[in-house]
């Protein structure tokens, strides 16, 4: 019978992975994290992290996952730069096959794959990425040193970061589709005690305008009644959400919930026998970064007991 090169493959490492590799390495299985970037996920691009337990004055995203790596790290953890190019998880081995062709073989596989920022889908969005339209305060607020910018969206990350965005514009003009926000009541309070961030409520904005030369200029409103108005900003940061990684998934093999995010039970087991999912990529409704390491961890507990209840490889040999 053919033999899989590790017991254990993690992909991705946000918080989630590097948990899960961290325990995987310390409980000495034969462990490898698959990640295509830097190691850190999403978090790696938040400015400031206040709620991670054992940080009491704040973290900043970097800062945290600089000191996650490191810690699993400490244990050997072998990490992999390299993108994936397919899974193939049927099996009792599982296959993942590396865009340079490489295989790479385990007997389970830890899916940490995270979510990505969600796209408005409107004219102008795509022509403007990275010339007015961002994803991702921390990388490009810096930019808009005394200008005025925009941010779309209610819940915890668009309030946080427009706060976060203080820093440099002269003024942020938060746009909500609704009339009450969906951010944590803590990010609210911060908000209108804000000078410099305004609402716009029950507003969605309808186009993106601007020039080759200078990026965008303004945006469309529409308001609750119908009424149209232009919005003058040279920035608008859409932070409305996350879609989930699954560009390298096979979906067809695993369960999803209605926007594609992976459903596991409450041990992290995926629906298929030896692969298991943690962190902003499962179906849930919290999206933390304490429940993304705690979910890493889970899954990895997961994973030896699976393991613990398949044939070894080969038979003890307890007289050598
Ligand atoms: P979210 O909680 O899903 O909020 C998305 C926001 O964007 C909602 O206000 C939603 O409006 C709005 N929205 C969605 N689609 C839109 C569209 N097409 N046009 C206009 N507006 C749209 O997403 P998130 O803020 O990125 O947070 C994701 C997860 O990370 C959450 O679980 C959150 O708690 C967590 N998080 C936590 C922290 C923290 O604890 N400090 C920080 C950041 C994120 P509606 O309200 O009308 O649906």
């Amino acid at each position: 019978m053919q033999q899989a090169q590790y017991q254990l493959i993690i992909v991705g490492g946000g918080p989630a992975g590097l948990t899960a590799g961290l325990y995987a390495a310390r409980g000495r299985l034969s462990v490898l994290l698959v990640e295509k970037g830097a190691t850190g996920g999403q978090v790696l691009v938040t400015d400031w992290v206040d709620n991670y337990p054992g940080f009491a004055d704040g973290v900043s995203g970097f800062d945290l996952m600089d000191k996650m790596t490191a810690h699993a790290d400490r244990f050997g953890l072998e990490k992999r730069f390299a993108t994936i190019a397919s899974l193939d998880l049927a099996g009792d081995i599982k296959t993942i096959t590396l865009e340079n062709g490489e295989q790479l073989t385990a007997k389970s596989v830890i899916i940490c794959t995270g979510a990505k920022p969600r796209k408005l889908g409107i004219p102008g969005e795509y022509e403007y990425a990275g010339r007015g339209v961002s994803y991702c305060a921390t990388c490009d607020g810096p930019f808009y040193r005394n200008q005025e910018i925009a941010v779309v969206g209610g819940g915890n990350t668009a309030i946080q970061e427009a706060l976060h965005l203080t820093k440099f514009a002269s003024k942020v003009t938060v746009i909500h589709r609704r009339g009450e926000l969906r951010a944590t009541k803590i990010l609210q309070e911060k908000a209108f005690c804000n000078e410099k961030i305004e609402f716009l409520w029950n507003t969605q904005v309808l186009e993106i305008h601007g020039s080759k030369n200078t990026g965008v200029e303004d945006l469309v409103l529409q308001h609750f009644n119908n009424d149209q108005s232009i919005l003058k900003v040279t920035g608008i940061f859409v932070l409305i959400g996350i879609a989930p990684n699954t560009e390298i998934l096979p979906m067809r093999q695993l369960k999803s919930d209605e926007s594609g995010f992976l459903i596991t039970d409450e041990e992290m087991a995926t629906s298929i026998p030896g692969v298991f999912a943690a962190g902003d990529i499962r179906s849930k409704r919290s999206r933390q970064i304490v429940n993304a390491a705690g979910e890493g961890a889970v899954a990895e507990l997961s994973v030896e007991h699976y393991l613990g209840n398949q044939a070894p490889d080969q038979p003890l040999n307890c007289s050598e």
